[in-house]
């Protein structure tokens, strides 16, 4: 869109964090974005509160009888309601919308984003998964829609604006090297001999982040960054050799591109998603976001080390994956999916859940992935295979 140009948004995942914080930045730049559409899964009450600030042309939920109940409500606001598996594709092929940002979490986000980027709109990903799982293609067929693929993921982002613009491919830019930031999550400084005892609640309050629970859980095991150094693999078509990960506490530094000439350029700031956000939105120009300035004398220091490889196995895991290709990164991304999903429900230990991962790595052969339905059976079959190894765990009483 060009300057002056209005951008109709599509929301989805409007409730969750993600999509809470791209509805402030909206809100502070009233002339520039119009809500058009605002999706949610459950969560119907906080919807329709959604809807009644924003009067979007549609919405969608996902049980067409809370969508029955939602457009009753809403009946004197003018929004259409939409439920169903498909809604989301048609909202985001309205022509009113120009931009998507994909909040939902977990590969529920993945026939939705697929659609965005097929109907060539500028499409914002916070999404992580779908990229994990199907990034190849995604970027391929952006190539072919012209949809412009943004990064809301805060690393991402700030690897998206150290690299020259427009880009010619990593080595064309004179890359050398990735270096995504990762905050250690909340256990950094916790023994391994402890992680039996971990709780959901524990695991869910991350440090610097305030996220959903799904990723919340990967911060803490580490395979948030497992997810997002595919992720990075991905988006910016970088070999997985050319991915290092470092842990920095503070959260600082989101991360940092290295060249060949040695100069290493960073993005900083206060760990505030509103931040990506903005910047994916308005790219190329910068707007407002409303988050606190980053004073560096407050922040004082800020430290740097490797991960711990052998209390956080899901990076060492994710790697793997990302070097194996083609099927391993949907197989480790959809068992993590149940693994955590498990823990959430006090089903499985902390500890287990990389266990769970290596078994269905180990099960699962790597199968090509070149058609967005070949991933979807291999998402199936590798949820089976997790579903399969818990209960095994289980019944023998290991976890
Ligand atoms: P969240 O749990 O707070 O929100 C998820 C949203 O998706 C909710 O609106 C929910 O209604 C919707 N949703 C859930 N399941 C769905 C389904 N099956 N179908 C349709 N909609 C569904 O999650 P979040 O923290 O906002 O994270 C969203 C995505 O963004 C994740 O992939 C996450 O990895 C990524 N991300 C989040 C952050 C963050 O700070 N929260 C940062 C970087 C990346
Ligand atoms: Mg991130």
């Amino acid at each position: 869109p060009g300057r002056e140009a209005v951008q109709g948004l599509a929301v989805l995942g409007a409730t969750g964090s993600i999509g809470i914080s791209t509805l402030k930045v909206a809100e502070l730049h009233p002339g520039r974005f119009r809500v058009v559409a605002l999706s949610a899964y459950e969560r119907a009450e906080e919807l329709r509160a959604l809807c009644q600030t924003w009067r979007p042309a549609l919405a969608a939920i996902h049980a067409p009888e809370t969508a029955h109940w939602l457009a009753q409500s809403l009946a004197d606001t003018g929004t259409e309601v939409l439920a169903g598996p498909t809604a989301l594709e048609r909202i985001v092929c309205d022509p009113r919308v120009t931009t998507v940002v994909c909040g939902i979490v977990g590969a529920a986000g993945l026939k939705s984003a697929w659609a965005a980027v097929a109907a060539g709109k500028r499409v914002l990903f916070a999404n992580k998964e779908p990229l994990v799982m199907s990034g190849h293609l995604l970027m391929a067929l952006a190539r072919q829609s012209g949809a412009q693929l943004l990064p809301l993921d805060s690393e991402h982002n700030a690897v998206f604006q150290c690299l020259p613009q427009p880009r010619a491919g990593l080595a064309g830019a004179g890359v050398r090297r990735i270096v995504l930031t990762c905050s250690g999550g909340p256990f950094r400084n916790t023994p391994a001999s402890e992680f039996a005892t971990i709780t959901p609640e524990q695991a869910c309050a991350h440090p610097r982040w305030s996220m959903g629970r799904k990723i919340s859980v990967d911060s803490a095991t580490l395979m948030n960054k497992g997810l997002e150094l595919i992720e990075a693999c991905r988006l910016f078509e970088a070999a997985p050799a050319q991915i290092d990960v470092v842990i920095h506490p503070q959260s600082i530094i989101h991360s940092l591109v290295e060249y060949v000439d040695g100069s290493t350029l960073a993005q900083l700031g206060n760990p505030d998603m509103r931040t990506p956000i903005a910047h994916a939105l308005a790219f190329p120009d910068r707007i407002e976001a409303g988050v606190t300035r980053l004073d560096l004398a407050a922040v004082g220091r800020l430290d740097f080390e490797v991960p711990d490889e052998d209390r956080f196995p899901c990076l060492r895991l994710a790697r793997a994956a990302a070097v194996a290709g083609a099927s391993a990164p949907t197989v480790l991304n959809a068992a993590n999916e149940i693994a955590v999903e498990a823990f959430l429900a006090r089903e499985l230990p902390f500890a287990a859940i990389p266990q769970v991962i290596e078994s269905v790595l180990e099960a699962r052969p790597v199968v090509p992935a070149e058609s967005i339905e070949a991933i979807l059976e291999e998402d199936r079959m590798a949820r089976e295979c997790a579903h399969r190894v818990i209960g095994g765990h289980r019944a023998k009483g290991v976890v």
